[in-house]
């Protein structure tokens, strides 16, 4: 017998083709939005499935693989929500009661890392009884699916069912591994622009190490650069393909990692865009658009090829670059030991902006860092960049900075952070590093 209790009632009126067992209420075939949207609500995108009980609403991709919990008793924390990674990270979208967060970031979610080193959250929220709760739930509701797939579920949710029940946490946990045996290496970082796409890229690695090894960087893979063969890249793409199965169609976004896939050149980054565009076929994908992300390098930027930027402008792609500059102040760049000079990252910069000015369907954006251990120069070089570089507002060429201080430094991350944005004529944002 199905049931429907009183508090899964309201259920009906929330969600279609409603399907009820015990206490779950279950529908299907969920649309969510086609574009990404910077919204100060709770949005999904592409088609997916969802269950909820009395105290949460889960949603699954269309592999059957839970991708976000959201609590709805008056125990969770509003409109926030929980969303796992293709590579089963969990990550925690904190509005920070809406205050700064879109100033501060572009977007209207703050997103938690379990794993952050430059977190900007004095509070972690994985480490409160909410959240903890919210993730040990799943334990239980795959047994209860488990439980019900083979009998008293209703015939229609039975094939759903179990394809959960064979994504339960221990298949997930594989995933990782799964994913970065594909690319040949864990993602380390990726671009701040994936934020446009809510991080739904698909990782295709051309090239590995960088050029600098810099110092102070903490997602280095201490490589000499190497670009991957042709054949490498295929089978990545192969491979990724039956990774993401049936959730692939809600996806039309890529990153060509790693640390410098600029530096690979035209060809390799043509040849692995295009044919990932083919073989993953985003013609037919759920999302509207393409997107195209990558790292490039001071040296690489400096030394590519018009050809290349002619390329990317005719291509099915929105295209965005992420240049690391992390200094114009000569100091600081000795401190940060990276291995260039304040010329060339004003040079760097312009090199960007012409880019941007050119170039329609791309977007070359700049990292910095931001830091105690850095002296008054660091600040006021990036100031005179973003803000005397150039005599008019410009909508591209984001300037990111990425905090190297961690949570215990808040108030004067984001004070520097204001202090910079203030002056520029560039959009400027935190950059918080997810890995995928
Ligand atoms: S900042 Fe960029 S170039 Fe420097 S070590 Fe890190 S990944 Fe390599």
């Amino acid at each position: 017998m199905y049931y429907i209790s009183s508090s899964l009632e309201r259920i009906e009126h929330v969600m279609r083709d409603l399907y009820v067992a015990e206490d779950l209420g279950v529908s299907l075939d969920n649309e969510g939005s086609r574009e990404y949207a910077k919204v100060s609500y709770p949005i999904r995108y592409g088609n997916y499935a969802r269950i909820m009980d009395t105290d949460y609403i889960y949603q699954f991709n269309l592999s059957g693989e839970i991708k976000f919990i959201q609590g709805h008793t008056s125990a969770w924390p509003g409109n926030e929500w929980l969303k796992r990674t293709a590579a089963n990270d969990w990550v925690y979208y904190s509005t920070e009661g809406y205050s700064s967060v879109h100033s501060l970031t572009g977007e209207y979610y703050l997103p938690c890392f379990s794993y952050s080193k430059n977190s900007i959250s004095a509070i972690n929220p994985f480490e409160t009884a909410t959240v903890k709760k919210a993730l040990n739930s799943l334990e239980n509701l795959f047994v209860k699916i488990g439980r019900l797939c083979e009998d008293s579920a209703p015939r229609e949710i039975r094939p759903f069912f179990r394809l959960v029940s064979r994504n339960d946490k221990e298949k997930l946990r594989s995933r990782s591994d799964e994913l970065h045996e594909i690319t040949g290496a864990p993602l380390t970082v990726l671009p701040p622009d994936t934020r446009h796409v809510d991080y739904d890229v698909i990782p295709i690695i051309i090239a590995d190490g960088c050029l600098y090894n810099c110092g102070f960087c903490i997602v280095k893979t201490k490589q000499d650069f190497l670009v991957r063969s042709r054949d490498n890249i295929t089978r990545q793409i192969e491979h990724l393909k039956n990774f993401y199965g049936q959730d692939l169609v809600n996806y039309n976004s890529i990153f060509l990692g790693q640390h410098d896939a600029l530096q690979a050149g035209a060809d390799i980054i043509e040849f692995a865009s295009v044919t990932a565009y083919e073989m993953f076929q985003f013609k037919n994908s759920i999302m509207k658009g393409a997107n195209l992300f990558f790292f490039g390098s001071i040296d690489s930027l400096l030394s590519s090829s018009e050809i290349l930027y002619e390329s990317l402008n005719k291509s099915p792609f929105f295209t965005y670059i992420n240049i690391g500059l992390e200094s114009a102040d000569q100091e600081s760049l000795d401190i940060l030991k990276k291995p260039v000079t304040a010329d060339l990252v004003k040079d760097a910069f312009r090199r960007i902006a012409d880019i941007n000015r050119r170039f329609e369907r791309i977007e070359a954006t700049a990292n910095f860092v931001i830091g105690s251990m850095l002296p008054e120069n660091h600040r006021s070089s990036i100031i005179d960049l973003a803000g005397n570089s150039s005599n008019r507002y410009s909508p591209k060429g984001t300037v990111y900075l990425s905090p190297l201080d961690n949570g215990e430094a808040v108030r004067e991350i984001r004070k520097n952070i204001y202090r910079i944005k203030n002056h520029s004529r560039f959009p400027v944002y935190l950059y918080l590093m997810q890995r995928l």
